[in-house]
């Protein structure tokens, strides 16, 4: 009897192989693609993006969870790398920090193109995981990188962006972040504020991923009604075995499962155990505990490698995915739920996005030149789409001009202005700065009724007061001031708030 005791420990030893063994022949044909690794943080904080650097070699990287081998290692045939700017450069350098993220990405790309395929679709993916390569997809962590422009959310989208993560731990001027359900944050947006909703749709439009990791339980019920695409959450695990609220509530699991989205598990102790201190099993948990509610279609895998100070025991870096497999395999996931945590969870949710994009009414036609022959009168014509008014310069030099001389007509309906917002920063000499506005849309010059010209409307005089002709985000997304006769575009900005939705 004794001998079958002593016998024990060596079986499970043998089964815990046969299950890692299983655990990487699915992987062999179905790698993992991960929705959240801060590799490019790490550059920028430990090299400041100096690729060259031979310390920054990836090969050998060491100190990091990520590099080539462990890449290699773990079964990696897919990473969302993460361009995230901290929430302090919200309103100030966001946009040019978020575009040296997107740089260093496509740098290191290029540097190790026999480890990397830089891609931009679904079928990009299937590319690279044929190439036996790792996918590298480009998801920028919070809102505030667009700096509420659909512009450069557009320009973002040209640059690689796939998925945007609505809000960083910082509310934007038009959706509110986790933090104001633990009351850390005051709700702004009470979810989407209708600039936040444009948003929303423009993503849709263009065909890009809208992940809701670190977004407010309202922000993430508003988006999962509006989106007419699934969504994600690139690394944010589950609420009822962590009570964070960085994790996703059962009742939100369940529009999860209704709208066919994803929830891709982050691996940050905080969030698995709610402590300090956790190990695989307890991620596995969580995956279970998604699995169960919202269905095996709806759990993926977002480790938030290398953007966390503490990670599992079991899980210390991206090597260790093929043990977290074997896990669940040993918890009797079958081979299909696995790959579709894996990698086909993603790839669907992708592929319906990207059909969303083709399924979008296109762009009206560009209008009948004096060489083409008009179309016949007795046809009726459709209805013109709205077309957007002519854009008019950017932000920049071309901006430079006393806001007394702007004089270009608004391209919205002046009669939806009736609301307000406040400027920043406070440290402009207030008494001399007169404010004109622009167009969300167009960026086109704006004359708002009770701010423009000198004097400045008496609510400036006081650093953050309301300014009530530019509260409607529609419209309005920026302010002109011209302190003694100099214009400082980019220094003053419109808060936008709304009222409840
Ligand atoms: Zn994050």
């Amino acid at each position: 009897m004794w001998t079958r005791w002593w016998l024990w420990p060596l079986v499970a030893v043998c089964t815990a192989d046969f299950f890692r063994d299983e655990a990487e022949r699915i992987m062999r044909d179905s790698p993992v693609i991960d929705g959240h690794n801060d590799l490019p943080w790490q550059l920028l904080s430990m090299f400041n993006n100096r690729l060259q650097d031979t310390r920054a070699n990836l090969t050998t990287l060491a100190n990091t969870h990520t590099n080539i081998p462990k890449l290699r290692a773990g079964f990696v045939g897919g990473q969302f790398w993460s361009v995230y700017t901290p929430c302090d450069t919200q309103n100030q350098d966001a946009v040019r920090r978020t575009l040296e993220q997107i740089d260093v990405v496509h740098r290191m790309c290029q540097m190790y193109p026999e480890t990397f395929l830089y891609v931009t679709s679904s079928a990009g993916i299937r590319q690279a995981f044929q190439e036996g390569k790792v996918a590298s997809l480009i998801g920028v962590e919070g809102g505030h990188s667009i700096d509420s422009s659909l512009g450069v959310l557009r320009a973002l989208y040209q640059l690689g962006m796939r998925y945007l993560t609505l809000t960083h731990n910082c509310n934007t001027p038009w959706a509110d972040n986790w933090l104001v359900d633990t009351g850390d944050s005051k709700p702004q947006s009470q979810g989407l504020s209708p600039f936040g909703q444009r948003v929303v749709k423009e993503l849709n439009r263009l065909g890009v991923l809208i992940d809701l990791a670190h977004v407010s339980v309202a922000t993430m019920k508003a988006t999962l009604q509006l989106s007419r695409a699934p969504v994600i959450f690139s690394h944010s695990s589950a609420y009822s075995v962590c009570a964070s609220r960085r994790n996703v509530p059962d009742d939100v699991l369940r529009l999860v499962k209704q709208t066919d989205s994803l929830v891709m598990v982050n691996f940050y102790n905080n969030y698995i155990s709610c402590t300090n201190k956790a190990n695989l099993s307890q991620v596995a948990d969580h995956l279970d505990h998604i699995k169960e509610v919202a269905g095996a279609r709806a759990v993926g895998f977002g480790g938030d490698f290398d953007g966390v100070p503490r990670v599992p025991e079991g899980l210390e870096d991206v090597s260790k995915y093929p043990d977290l497999i074997a896990e669940l395999l040993r918890r009797n996931w079958t081979e299909a739920e696995v790959k579709g945590a894996l990698a086909n969870n993603l790839l669907r949710v992708f592929e319906a996005v990207e059909q969303v994009r083709m399924g979008w009414p296109p762009e009206p036609p560009p209008p009948t030149t004096s060489r083409q022959a008009a179309p016949p009168v007795s046809v009726p014509r459709p209805a013109t789409p709205r077309r957007l008014p002519r854009r008019s310069p950017s932000r920049g030099t071309s901006w430079a001009a006393p806001a007394g001389r702007i004089t270009a007509t608004p391209p919205g309906p002046p009669a939806s202005i009736a609301s307000g917002g406040s400027c920043w920063p406070p440290s402009l000499p207030w008494s001399s700065v007169s404010v004109s506005c622009e167009s969300w849309e167009t960026r086109a010059p704006f004359r708002a009724p009770g701010v423009q010209g000198r004097p400045a409307h008496p609510g400036l005089r006081t650093p953050g007061t309301l300014l009530p002709a530019c509260k409607d985000q529609h419209l309005l997304s920026g302010c002109l001031a011209s302190p003694g006769g100099q214009d400082t575009w980019g220094q003053l900005r419109t808060h936008t708030h709304t009222g409840p939705q």
